[in-house]
């Protein structure tokens, strides 16, 4: 009997050709493509079968369903071409939010990426020779300006700590991959496949979505070699765990992590001091690579690219979409006979960059080259004054005008996130929201659904908007947003 029934509602429903037929969707598909909105009416027709052999559906339901069927098609045309990935708000205050895409880049940047991208480019072509090139030459040029220049102009001859080899001008070379993480397996598998890498196991790191040290370890076919105690590694213990297996001593910054109280960890110079009387190579992976003076935004301890190579560390990794600013990538800069056996190696190619990204990096290095920190959206957003921050947050406050919204402003403080600086904060000034009638989390969850999107977070039942991460440009549409919800 259901059977029956089940199968008369089935031959109530048109084919995908009658319902192509419609007019309304003949205009559709003139527009946006016969193959679009064929595949459209498809999947609203396979989504009503469904219904009807889960028994959700009865006559007089599909009826009404069939009513709006042309209806039903657009909109899942109209899903099916927009773009999932989309601009947000983001109103966290953490200027290097991993799900939110980490570094925004520079219009410089994206005016390189525009006019290089959409033509043919000497990409890897020589424009002097009319000879094939290399992709790296494009930023090369620039972080050897960089690195090369911060060392020999600043240090030279005044730290007698600087080794020869990095000291002299055109000697520190820089490759690029896909991100960090690949920085990190191409240089261990480049120098140190079938031997033994010294690590301390306070450093045995996780930096999320899964990059493990260990792992990492494994799969670049290094041995690690664990070295001290979780809280105290001495200098001591690199030394008697070095044997003619051992090809590389390294050091992984923290990142997301502190360990306090009864700690101790060797300075970088008694690592570089070591690595030197044992004529081993020193690689340290800084995971967020800052090319500017932290210490001229107020953050202390956070090391440097620059730093670490004036020490003497031999090799270094380093992010492209963390303090540097730019595009997700991975640099490996350092001594240059140990960069090219990681150039040469096959994983190399595998792990390269596309055209996209070397417009990028090369723009964003351009504007460190002109010490224009401000033309870097990470930069000048960890350089806003908290004085600045409060009177946009102000002028904010005076455009919403709702009944049940209260907005009050309070102290607060940003982070650096992206695992860098874990401890260290920035001061601002909050945005706190409470309304009359939805949750902390229900007003969180209506500022989401705005367009665009605004990510904020939830505080003791408040929802605090930190202006330091919203663009200026981005003040209306928050206001907006704000003076919309009911
Ligand atoms: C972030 C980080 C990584 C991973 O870098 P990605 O560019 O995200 O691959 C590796 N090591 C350290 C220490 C980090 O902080």
């Amino acid at each position: 009997m259901v059977a029956a029934q089940n199968s008369a509602l089935f031959l109530k429903l048109p084919s995908t050709d009658e319902l192509l037929r419609r007019p309304e969707l003949r205009t559709l598909a003139d527009r946006e493509g016969h193959a679009a909105v064929a595949a459209s009416a498809r999947s609203v027709l396979a989504r009503l079968r469904q219904e009807i052999a889960a028994k959700r559906l009865d006559e007089k339901a599909l009826d009404l369903a069939l009513g709006g069927i042309v209806a039903a098609v657009e909109f899942q045309l109209r899903q099916s071409l927009s773009h999932s990935l989309c601009p947000v708000i983001n109103a966290t205050g953490v200027i290097l939010h991993t799900n939110l895409g980490r570094a925004p880049l520079a219009s410089s940047v994206l005016e390189h990426i525009g006019e290089t991208a959409a033509t043919y480019s000497n990409l890897e072509f020589d424009l002097a020779t009319g000879e094939r090139g290399k992709r790296d030459v494009h930023v090369g040029r620039l972080f050897q300006k960089l690195l090369d220049g911060g060392i020999s102009t600043e240090q030279v001859g005044t730290d007698a700590s600087v080794r020869p080899e990095v000291r002299s001008a055109a000697t520190v070379s820089t490759i690029v991959v896909n991100n960090n993480a690949a920085a990190v397996l191409l240089a261990l598998n480049s120098l140190a496949e079938g031997g033994e890498v010294i690590v301390s196991r306070g450093e045995l790191v996780e930096i999320g979505g899964s990059f493990r040290i260990p792992d990492v370890m494994s799969k670049s076919q290094a041995t690690l070699r664990e070295v001290g105690t979780t809280n105290r590694t001495r200098i001591a213990d690199y030394e008697r765990a070095i044997t003619e297996r051992t090809r590389l001593l390294l050091r992984v910054h923290r990142s997301n992590f502190e360990i306090s109280g009864f700690t101790e960890q060797p300075a970088l110079e008694e690592l570089v001091a070591l690595a030197q009387r044992r004529h081993l190579p020193l690689m340290e992976d800084l995971g967020s690579g800052a090319l500017f003076d932290l210490r001229s935004v107020g953050i202390t301890g956070e090391p440097g690219v620059l730093d670490s190579l004036r020490i003497g560390v031999d090799v270094v990794t380093y992010s492209g979409d963390k303090l540097l600013g730019g595009p997700q990538a991975g640099m490996i800069s350092g001594r240059a006979d140990l960069v090219a056996r990681m150039r040469s190696n096959s994983l190399f190619r595998a792990l390269r960059v596309d055209k996209l990204t070397y417009a990028a990096l090369e723009a964003t290095l351009l504007a460190y080259v002109k010490h224009d920190h401000d033309a870097i959206p990470v930069l000048r957003m960890m350089r806003l004054s908290k004085a600045e921050i409060a009177r946009r947050a102000e002028d904010l406050v005076a455009g919403v005008r709702s009944r049940k919204l209260k907005v009050e402003l309070m102290d607060g403080e940003s982070v650096i996130g992206g695992g860098a600086a874990p401890s260290t904060v920035l001061p601002t000034r909050l945005m706190a929201l409470t309304h009359a009638e939805h949750s902390a989390d229900g007003l969180c969850d209506r500022l989401r659904a705005s367009i665009p999107p605004i990510i904020a977070r939830v505080e003791e039942g408040r929802v605090l908007v930190d202006l330091r991460t919203v663009f200026p440009e981005q003040d209306q549409a928050l206001v907006t947003a704000l003076a919309s919800i009911d």
